[in-house]
């Protein structure tokens, strides 16, 4: 079984408002586990209405409509649920008797115009909408061979919540039977490998109709893998999807950082804090570890393991600052990238040094043809010999809104990386 949603409204499709009302319904739906397949956003159309509305209840047992339930000459929803299904509108004498009353107790005269929301397609069982003038339609249809339920509800988000929340949670639950559980999910977060190199390495994972499934999503260069499955406890999906856990785990095990919302600098965090070691950084041309490690720092109550990180605009100001503090002059790049990493691991005390350079500006981006390569340097002062006097050379590309933030990934999972493997 698996849903579908469909918000009407021209506020919605030209842009002027977000749908909010599809994202908590398909929430509320997986929580049931329900799949949602398809959200439809369309403008206040009767033909437009109609077609989706026969197009959704020939491929989906459930379909959700919000907005369009409204007295005015543009909310069309009812008459569109008529003419698709060949269901007269009929008056609903309880209904209309909901609507006077509220009318009634707002001390306004009812307009003509309200009547309409107490009329419904032929077959319909009311949502009782106990704070709005607009109950909802809950009608069964048998479209194309497809046997489909629809939920329509106001647009107005606190009704439609309210509306679900009191009726139509209930009746779905009592259409499918407790027996199926909800669905729960699971994500595998991963770095250092594009897409398609991560689903190469484990292809049959991917595929469409295993179970439990997964879908592979990558934002900002972290890979997420999302596993999803139904289970009556979290306890039973654990051990429902384990054997998947287990080989995501053999083929790709050396690039997991972590899961759920886990980022790359929540791992590196969590990487100092069990190696009881601590981070300063100096990063010229951004402070992108800065900031990342600044808004996970002090997430562990037992630490503050990123003690602090310096920006320096330019090479140049870099080559006084190290000048400044050391007495050996540098003899080449490295060094003085090596040197960087010495003096804020110094400065702050600190048991690790990160230095980063190669942060190119939006303007030497803009200046270069689309897809050129940057080189990023990243070294790393410690008191720990195994990590002392580590570089890295890092050539990449990208979107100029994604490029420094994913160099500054790189930096991080590398050192994530180090700190795993000389524990
Ligand atoms: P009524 O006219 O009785 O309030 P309605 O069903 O006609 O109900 P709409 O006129 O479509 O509802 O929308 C009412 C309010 O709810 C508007 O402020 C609208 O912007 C908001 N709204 C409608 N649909 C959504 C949606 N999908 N997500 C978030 N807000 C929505
Ligand atoms: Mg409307």
């Amino acid at each position: 079984m698996h849903a579908e949603i469909i918000a009407v409204g021209d506020e919605l499709s030209s842009g002027q408002r977000l749908d909010t009302n599809s994202q908590w319904l398909s929430q509320r739906l997986g929580d049931l586990g329900i799949l949602v397949t398809r959200h439809t956003t369309i403008g206040d159309h009767l033909d437009l209405n109609v077609s989706t509305l026969q197009e959704a209840a020939a491929r989906s047992q459930i379909v959700v409509i919000t907005g369009g339930l409204g007295p005015t000459l543009d909310d069309l929803t009812r008459e569109a649920m008529a003419q698709a299904f060949d269901r007269p509108l009929e008056l609903d004498s309880a209904s209309l008797e909901h609507i006077e009353r509220l009318f009634a107790r707002r001390g306004r005269p009812m307009p003509e115009r309200n009547k309409v929301q107490a009329l419904f397609p032929s077959g319909t069982v009311v949502i009782p909408n106990p704070h709005g003038s607009a109950p909802g339609i809950d009608l069964s249809v048998e479209y194309r061979g497809n046997a489909a339920r629809l939920f329509a509800f106001p647009g107005v988000p606190a009704e439609m919540k309210q509306m679900w929340d009191e009726s139509v949670q209930g009746r779905i639950e009592s259409m499918i039977g407790s027996s199926r559980g909800s669905l729960f999910f699971r994500s595998v977060k991963l770095f250092g490998l594009g897409e398609s190199d991560v689903e190469a390495r484990v292809p049959t994972l991917i595929a469409r109709d295993r179970y439990p499934m997964v879908g592979i999503t990558v934002s900002q260069a972290t890979i997420t893998l999302r596993i999803a499955g139904r289970a009556q406890s979290s306890k039973e999906f654990e051990k429902l999807i384990q054997p998947t856990l287990d080989e995501i785990h053999s083929n790709l095990g050396d690039i997991i950082f972590g899961y759920d919302e886990d980022e790359v600098q929540d791992a590196l965090l969590r990487g100092l804090v069990n190696s009881q070691q601590s981070l300063a950084c100096v990063e010229i041309g951004g402070n992108w570890i800065q900031s990342a490690m600044q808004e996970v720092n002090g997430a562990s109550e037992n630490s503050l393991a990123f003690l602090g990180g310096v920006f320096l605009g330019n090479h140049d100001t870099a080559r006084q600052w190290c000048a400044s503090e050391s007495t050996t002059e540098t003899r080449n790049d490295d060094d003085y990238l090596l040197k960087l990493a010495e003096q804020a691991r110094r400065q702050f005390s600190a048991s690790i040094g990160l230095a980063v350079a190669g942060y190119p500006s939006q303007s030497q981006i803009s200046s270069q043809p689309p897809g050129t390569a940057f080189q990023f340097t990243f070294a790393v002062s410690s008191v720990d010999p195994r990590l002392d006097g580590k570089l890295d050379q890092r050539s990449m590309g990208g979107h100029p809104e994604v490029l420094n933030p994913r160099a500054a990934k790189s930096a991080m999972d590398w050192l994530r990386r180090m700190l795993v493997s000389s524990s």
